[in-house]
C-alpha cells in the first residue's frame, strides 16, 4: 500500500517521481491512495466558502487556476494521443461540474457541511485521475477506482468516521479481483460513502486514514505514506529546527504524536491497523531508498524516556474553581458530563490535590459554550457561593512530550519543568496519563514554539530520537570552505574506518555557492571537486553547484533532516552569522577560523550562548597551534581541577621561521623572502610580521582563561615599520633589505646576552601580551627551531615545573588532522 500526499504530486515532475516509486514496487501486489495536489483542498474550500459568501469573481479565478494547474500537468505528463485527451476531457468535466456548483452555491448563499464536503473531493479524484493515466502511458497496467466504493462511513460530513466491516468486505471484492490480475488499483484519498450513497469526507489529513483502511482490509504487507519529511521527526521540523529523524516507534506513541496535533498523520490513521502487525512507513518523497520511520508494534527497549514531542495550539483552559468542591463528590462527573452533552471534547484534564479547581483544555472555538453549559450545570452551587465560577483563558497550546520509555522513568516530568523554567516559560497546567505515555502542559500559545525548542534540547532529542546520547551511526560533515585545508580535511574524512561511524562528507560550501548531497558526496565527486577547485573553478560553476550564501547554503542543507551534522568553519571570514544558523539547525561546531572566536566579545559569547541554548557543541582546537592538542590540554587540566594562571608561547610558524633564521645569520629580507616561497606566509608577508594573527591566537586563549576584554592594538607589537605600512606590496618587498641591519643589530645584542629573540605570546586571565622578546637560550622557548609552535602552561599543580606542548603549528596537513580530530571527538569514536 502507498500514499502519496499532496506535496509528492506538487507538478508534473513530482508525479512522474511518484510513477517511478510506483512502477519500482509494481512487481508485487500494488495499491496506491492519492491526495489531492498540493494546495488543492485548501483551494477548493476556497471556492466552497467564497461561493457560500456571493464572491463570483473570485471564485472564478480560483476555479480557472486549478484548472490550468491540472490541465498543465496532464500535457507535460501525458504524450498527446488517446490517454492524453481522455485525461483533458475528464479534468473538463470535473471543473465543469465545480462550476455549476459554484453558481448554484453563489445563488443560495447557503454553504452547508455536505455541499463543502462535495466540492473537496473533486481534488483527489483529479489527482487519482491524472496518476492512473501516468502510470498506463508509462505502461504499467493501472485502475482508477473510487474511494465511494469502499470506504463506508457513519456520514458526519467533514470527519466522517470509517466502518470497518462494511469497508473490509468492499476492499477485498472490488480490489483483490484486480491485483490477482497484476493491475495497481489507483484510490483517491479522503473521502468515503455515506450511508445515503453521497461522498463525506475523513477530516483534514484523511487520504492517510484512506491508506490504512485499505491496508487492513487486504491485510497488506506494509503501509508506505510518502510525504514531505525524512520521516517521522522528533518534533515538527518547521518549529524545532534539529528535529531528527526517529528510526522506529511504537503504533501508540505515533497515535499518541498524532492525536495531539503532529500534523504528519491524520489523528485517526492508526486505529485501522492496530493489533494488526502492518507496519506503516513515513517515508520521504525525495529520497526512496531511505528506510524513513518505521511505526509498527514492536517495542524497542525502553533507553530513551522521550521519543518526541508535538503541539496543538488554539486551545483553552477552563477554570472551575471553588471551596466548595472540596470533598463533594461527583463534581468532576458533573462538569465532563456537561461536556459530553454538547459534544465537546476535552483533550487535558488536571485536578489539584486541594481539590479546589478542576482545570481542563478544550479547543478555543467551543470555549464558550463549555463555559455556558458549565454555568449552567451550577448554577445553584455558584449562587450559594460554593463555587466562585467557571474561568476561561485563551490562547493556550498544549505541548505534549511522547515516549513508551517514560514509564517507570523517574525525573522525566521534572526536566520537561525545568527546561521551562529555566527559559521562564510558564506553565498553565500539567497532565500525566496514567500510561505514563505522555506528559502534556499547557503553555501560553505564543511561547509554545520556544518551549517544543527547550524540551527538544532537554531530552537532546537531536542526537536520534533518544532521552540519551548515544553513539551516531552516521555524521554529516558539512565544509564552509573548500581550499587547501578543507581538500585536505575532505580527502582524510574518506580514510577514516570505525566501526560504529558512516562519516561522510555531505556539504561543501564556498564564497560563490555550494555542492550538496544528503547522502553524502563520494570520494571521488570529491576529489573531483577538489581537482576543479584548484583549477580555480568556483562551487557554484561546478557540477550540480548551486549559487549561493553561506547562510542560504545552509538553510539549505538544514531543511534536510541530517542525522548529526557537523559545520566545520575554514575560512578566514567572519562567518559568525552562519555559525549562529548552524547552531539554530542543530548543527555541532568545528573551528579553524580564529575570527568569529577572535573579533568582538559579543559576537564570540553569543555563539557559545546559542551553542548552549541549543545543546550544540563547538570545538575549535586548530584555531590555535593547528593540530597541536592545545585547547583539549588546557580543558583536560581544568576538568581535573587545576587552575590554569598563564599560556606563553610561541604561536606563529612563519614568525619562528624568520627569527630562527636571522638568529642563524640570514639577512632579514633573504628571510622573509624564503618564507613567501615555501609557503609559510599569507600572500602579503605583513600579515604575519604584524603579529595580528598571534593576537587573534591570544585573544582565544586568554578568553579561555576567563579574560573579559577585547585586543587592543597596544597589546601586539608589529614588526612592521610605520612607514612600510602603506607600501604596496612590491614596494614593500623591494625596500625589505632596508631593514637588515636593524634586525642584525638586535639579534646581536640578544645574543651578547645569552639570549635568543622570540615573538612571544604571554596571556593569563587579566592580560594579554604580544611581541617581540630576547628569551634566555637555556629557556624551553628558545630550543624552538624551523617553524613549530610551542606553550608552555603554568598551573596551580605544573608551576615550577610548567607543561610544554611542542611540535609542528602550521600547514595545511598539521591542520587538517586537528580538525578531523574535533570531528571525530564530537562523534565520540
Ligand atoms: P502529506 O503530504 O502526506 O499530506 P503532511 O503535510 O500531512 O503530509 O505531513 C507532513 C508535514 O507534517 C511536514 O511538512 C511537517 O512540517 C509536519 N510535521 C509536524 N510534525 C511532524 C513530525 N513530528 N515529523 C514529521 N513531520 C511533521
Ligand atoms: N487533501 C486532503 C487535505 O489536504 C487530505 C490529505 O491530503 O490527506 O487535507
Ligand atoms: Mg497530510
Amino acid at each position: 500500500m502507498h500514499k502519496f500526499g499532496g506535496a509528492s504530486l506538487a507538478d508534473s515532475a513530482a508525479v512522474r517521481h511518484a510513477v517511478d516509486i510506483i512502477r519500482r514496487h509494481a512487481r508485487e501486489p500494488t495499491v496506491v491512495v492519492v491526495s489531492a495536489m498540493a494546495g488543492t483542498t485548501d483551494a477548493l474550500l476556497g471556492v466552497a466558502q467564497q461561493a457560500g459568501a456571493g464572491e463570483s469573481r473570485t471564485v472564478a479565478s480560483l476555479i480557472a487556476r486549478l484548472r490550468s494547474r491540472h490541465a498543465e500537468v496532464a500535457r507535460a505528463l501525458l504524450p498527446a494521443g488517446r490517454g492524453r485527451a481522455d485525461a483533458l476531457a475528464c479534468i473538463s468535466d470535473i471543473f465543469e461540474e465545480l462550476e455549476a456548483l459554484a453558481q448554484g452555491l453563489r445563488l443560495l448563499r447557503e454553504l452547508t457541511p455536505r455541499t463543502t464536503d462535495y466540492l473537496a473531493s473533486r481534488g483527489e479524484r483529479l489527482s487519482a485521475r491524472l496518476v492512473t493515466a501516468a502510470l498506463e502511458a508509462a505502461g504499467t497496467k493501472a485502475k482508477y477506482v473510487d474511494a465511494i466504493d469502499l470506504v463506508h462511513t457513519d456520514g458526519v460530513f467533514g470527519q466522517a468516521a470509517p466502518d470497518f466491516a462494511r469497508t473490509d468486505r468492499s476492499v477485498q471484492r472490488t480490489l483483490l479481483p484486480l491485483l490477482a490480475r497484476g493491475i495497481v488499483p489507483i484510490v483517491p484519498g479522503f473521502i468515503g460513502v455515506t450511508p445515503e450513497g453521497e461522498v463525506a469526507t475523513l477530516g483534514r489529513g484523511g487520504s492517510d486514514l484512506t491508506a490504512t483502511l485499505l491496508a487492513r482490509g487486504l491485510a497488506a504487507s506494509r503501509v508506505s505514506l510518502w510525504k514531505d519529511v525524512p520521516g517521522l521527526l522528533t518534533a515538527d521540523p518547521r518549529v524545532v529546527p534539529d528535529a531528527r529523524v526517529i528510526p522506529q516507534l511504537h503504533a501508540r506513541e505515533a497515535a499518541e504524536l498524532a492525536y495531539y496535533g503532529a500534523k504528519v498523520l491524520h489523528p485517526r490513521a492508526l486505529i485501522p491497523v492496530a493489533g494488526r502487525r502492518i507496519p506503516i512507513y513515513v517515508r520521504p518523497f525525495g529520497d526512496p531508498d531511505s528506510a524513513g520511520t518505521e511505526v509498527s508494534e514492536r517495542a524497542a527497549p525502553g533507553r530513551f524516556p522521550v521519543k518526541a514531542l508535538t503541539a496543538a495550539g488554539g486551545q483553552a483552559l477552563v477554570t472551575v474553581t471553588g471551596s466548595g468542591m472540596l470533598g463533594v463528590p461527583g463534581i468532576a462527573a458533573r462538569t465532563f458530563h456537561a461536556l459530553h452533552v454538547r459534544q465537546i471534547s476535552v483533550s487535558l484534564i488536571s485536578q489539584a490535590s486541594s481539590e479546589h479547581s478542576i482545570c481542563f483544555s478544550v479547543p478555543e472555538a467551543l470555549a464558550a459554550e463549555a463555559q455556558e453549559s458549565l454555568e449552567r450545570e451550577f448554577a445553584g452551587e455558584i449562587g450559594r457561593g460554593e463555587i466562585d465560577g467557571v474561568e476561561l483563558s485563551l490562547g493556550m497550546a498544549t505541548v505534549a512530550v511522547v515516549g513508551l520509555g517514560m514509564h517507570g522513568t523517574p525525573g522525566v516530568a521534572a526536566a520537561v519543568f525545568s527546561a521551562l523554567a529555566a527559559a521562564k516559560i510558564n506553565v498553565v497546567a500539567i497532565a500525566q496519563g496514567s500510561s505514563e505515555l505522555n506528559i502534556s502542559v499547557v503553555v501560553e500559545e505564543r511561547q509554545a514554539a520556544e518551549a517544543q525548542r527547550r524540551i527538544h534540547a532537554a531530552f537532546q532529542l537531536s542526537r536520534i530520537a533518544g532521552g540519551g546520547v548515544i553513539r551516531p551511526e552516521r555524521m554529516e560533515v558539512i565544509l564552509l570552505g573548500f581550499g587547501q585545508i578543507g581538500r585536505t580535511l575532505a580527502a582524510m574524512v574518506g580514510q577514516v574506518r570505525r566501526p560504529a561511524l558512516d562519516l561522510k562528507v555531505a556539504g561543501i560550501i564556498d564564497r560563490s555557492g555550494f555542492v550538496f548531497d544528503p547522502q553524502g558526496l563520494s570520494s571521488r565527486r570529491l576529489a573531483a571537486l577538489a581537482g576543479e577547485k584548484k583549477k580555480g573553478v568556483r562551487l557554484a560553476d561546478a557540477p550540480r553547484g548551486q549559487p549561493a550564501t553561506a547562510e542560504e547554503a545552509i538553510q539549505h542543507i538544514a531543511s534536510y533532516a541530517l542525522t548529526r551534522p557537523v559545520l566545520v568553519d575554514l575560512t578566514a571570514n567572519d562567518t559568525a552569522s552562519a555559525l549562529e544558523l548552524g547552531l539554530m539547525h542543530g548543527m555541532d561546531l568545528v573551528l579553524a577560523n580564529k575570527r568569529p572566536l577572535a573579533g568582538r566579545r559579543g559576537v564570540s559569547e553569543s555563539l557559545w550562548q546559542t551553542a548552549r541554548a541549543r545543546g550544540r557543541r563547538v570545538l575549535h582546537e586548530a584555531t590555535v597551534g593547528a593540530g597541536l592538542p592545545i585547547i583539549d590540554t588546557f580543558h583536560k587540566l581544568t576538568e581535573s581541577g587545576d587552575r590554569v594562571e598563564r599560556i606563553e608561547g610561541l604561536l606563529s610558524g612563519t614568525l619562528g621561521y624568520v627569527l630562527s633564521e636571522v638568529a642563524a645569520g640570514t639577512p632579514f629580507s633573504r628571510a622573509v623572502r624564503t618564507a613567501m616561497r615555501l609557503g609559510y606566509t599569507e600572500p602579503d608577508p605583513r600579515e604575519d610580521l604584524s603579529g595580528m594573527d598571534v593576537g587573534r591566537k591570544a585573544l582565544i586563549l586568554a578568553r579561555l582563561l576567563g579574560y573579559p576584554g577585547e585586543l587592543s592594538r597596544a597589546a601586539v607589537e608589529s614588526l612592521v615599520p610605520k612607514w612600510a605600512r602603506s607600501l604596496s606590496l612590491v614596494d614593500f618587498l623591494r625596500r625589505l633589505p632596508e631593514l637588515d641591519r636593524a634586525w642584525r643589530r638586535r639579534v646581536d645584542a640578544a645574543a651578547a646576552e645569552h639570549s635568543v629573540l622570540r615573538y612571544v605570546a604571554t596571556v593569563t586571565p587579566s592580560k594579554i601580551a604580544v611581541g617581540l622578546r630576547a628569551v634566555p637560550a637555556s629557556s624551553p622557548l628558545a630550543a624552538i627551531k624551523g617553524s613549530d609552535n610551542q606553550l608552555v602552561f603554568t598551573t596551580a599543580r605544573y608551576k615550577a615545573n610548567p607543561l610544554v606542548i611542542t611540535g609542528p603549528g602550521a600547514g595545511a596537513e598539521v591542520t587538517a588532522a586537528g580538525v578531523l580530530n574535533d570531528i571525530l571527538r564530537l562523534a565520540g569514536a
